[in-house]
């Protein structure tokens, strides 16, 4: 058995990447692919209790939820939307890495043996998989298509975040034809805008849906994000936001967490920032932060905006 897993905190990405890419590679065990030979089943995993937008896009292409799984050890598995470590199952140095298909930097993740490993600078893996469906010649079903779609119109939020590239948007428009979304910046509206209701819930889940750790130059770091139709969702719990940051900060022993408080709808971030050293937000996006808080405008990318600049920042502490 072949388990195809995203990152943890899942995403719509990868959930929908694991879903998709599993079908691919059961197809190309069934027919023969030019570029692996596939000899076991694949089943899609995730590594934690899909979200909201996730729930309502696997409801709304009739496909049910993955089995969780957190532990590699073992087992052959195939990453999708990551290759990082700690991102990835517990005990992945004891896992059969067969295959990467992702977006991100070049993770830590090493195998014995070649294995297949696409990863483009794009702004979703549900790209790098069409791709690979074009290149092996497998047609994409309409609820694979969809899902493909529901992933690419979250990652990018609805093309304005600045991962996305002509071949999403190219990608984006081929699978709305096969879903048959005719209004598909309508339908990333809609998709996006599930996670927007925060209101039932705590602080502390409010940070943590979607929330990345990183080691920067020996040091802690946390980066969250929480993309929102309206930053007024969340205007008048700053303060209990802000404490829940410091509360995490200190009990697990950060030497920084940001939290991006994204505006779709403004393209921009108010970045919620708790750190040993409040220097390094001027340093990084050259603007001060005074209080709690700063707005960057046009910042919608953590991967691209966010955790680089902040990378090299304390490169250079
Ligand atoms: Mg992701
Ligand atoms: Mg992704
Ligand atoms: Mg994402």
């Amino acid at each position: 058995m072949i388990y195809v897993v995203g990152h943890k905190k899942p995403d719509t990405d990868s959930v929908c990447s694991a879903i998709v890419f599993a079908y691919l590679l059961n197809e190309w065990k069934k027919a023969g692919c030019k570029i692996m030979k596939v000899d076991e089943e694949a089943v899609p995993v995730i590594q934690g209790e899909p979200n909201a937008e996730s729930k309502f896009v696997l409801e709304k292409f009739g496909i049910s939820v993955p089995e969780i799984m957190t532990d590699g050890e073992g087992k052959k598995v195939a990453l999708v939307d990551h290759s990082d470590k700690v991102q990835s199952l517990d005990n992945i140095d004891k896992a059969e890495i067969i295959a990467v298909v992702d977006h991100h930097k070049i993770g830590d993740v090493t195998t014995p043996n070649p294995i297949l490993f696409v990863n483009f600078p794009v702004g979703c893996t549900a790209t790098v998989l069409k791709f690979l469906f074009d290149k092996t010649g497998v047609a994409i079903p309409k609820d694979m298509a969809g899902l493909l779609l529901a992933a690419i119109l979250s990652d990018t939020v609805v093309f304005k975040s600045a991962t996305t590239t002509d071949m999403d948007k190219e990608a984006a428009e081929e699978l709305a034809k096969i879903a048959g979304i005719d209004d598909i910046v309508n339908f990333g509206v809609e998709v996006k805008s599930k996670l927007s209701d925060v209101s039932g819930m705590s602080a502390k889940d409010i940070i943590m849906r979607d929330f990345k750790d990183y080691n920067m130059s020996g040091k802690k770091v946390g980066v969250g994000q929480v993309e929102l139709i309206d930053l007024k969702a969340v205007e008048n719990r700053m303060e209990e936001i802000y404490n829940e940051l410091a509360k995490i900060k200190q009990e697990s022993g950060y030497h920084t967490i940001v939290l991006m408080l994204t505006d779709i709808m403004k393209e921009g971030t108010e970045l919620m920032v708790v750190t040993d050293e409040p220097k390094i937000v001027e340093i990084t996006f050259g603007k001060k932060l005074e209080g709690k808080s700063v707005w960057l405008p046009g910042v919608m990318s953590r991967k691209k905006q966010v955790v680089p600049p902040l990378e090299k920042t304390f490169a250079n502490l």
